[in-house]
């Protein structure tokens, strides 16, 4: 269990994704999350710097899909003034969303290892793209105050397994490499 909660990279902020080096290994589609990952709960569309994030994203070569849990209107509207395919209501950690996004929304196919899932959730984002086998990518949430109240209560379940990564000896050096920073933010 604790395995599949630990993402293949760690970084504070998408800003900070290293998409170059992530596109020359070979990763090609990058599903994202929305809330606490490109926006907050409080904004409802992109500003200035997330369209120069895709521009970077789609110049560099990446397909881009937009993989929601909320059901909520605000995705639809954000997908459509982002410009960018989505899947919501996903219901990740389960696999469902993320497959529909690989393999019913994608314009091309992709082996696992060319694709990558972003997201500011150990719990929803890397479980569920570790169950798909697919790269996974955790950054800090944007503004964890504005957090809903299922998220508040998933954080308190991943406080419980960052705790116990923290603990064991022969996680380490991935807790001090990709979870740290996560943890005391
Ligand atoms: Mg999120």
């Amino acid at each position: 269990m604790l395995k599949k909660l630990i993402p293949t990279y760690y970084y504070k902020s998408i800003y900070d994704i290293p998409l170059q080096e992530l596109y020359d290994s070979g990763i090609r589609l990058i599903l994202t999350d929305l809330d606490n990952t490109l926006i907050s709960y409080k904004e409802t569309m992109p500003n200035e710097k997330l369209f120069e994030f895709k521009k970077e994203v789609e110049r560099i070569g990446f397909e881009f899909i937009l993989v929601s849990n909320s059901r909520k209107e605000r995705v639809t509207n954000f997908a459509k003034a982002f410009d960018i395919p989505c899947v919501k209501f996903s219901t990740k950690p389960l696999k469902r969303g993320i497959k529909k996004a690989i393999n019913k929304v994608a314009k091309k196919k992709y082996n696992k290892d060319e694709i990558m899932i972003m997201g500011d959730q150990m719990m929803t984002d890397i479980l569920g793209g570790n169950r798909c086998k697919i790269k996974t990518c955790l950054i800090r949430p944007v503004d964890k105050s504005t957090e809903i109240n299922v998220t508040k209560n998933n954080r308190r379940i991943e406080q419980f397994f960052l705790n116990r990564i923290k603990k064991r000896k022969k996680y380490k050096d991935i807790y001090n490499e990709k979870l740290k920073e996560f943890d005391e933010a």
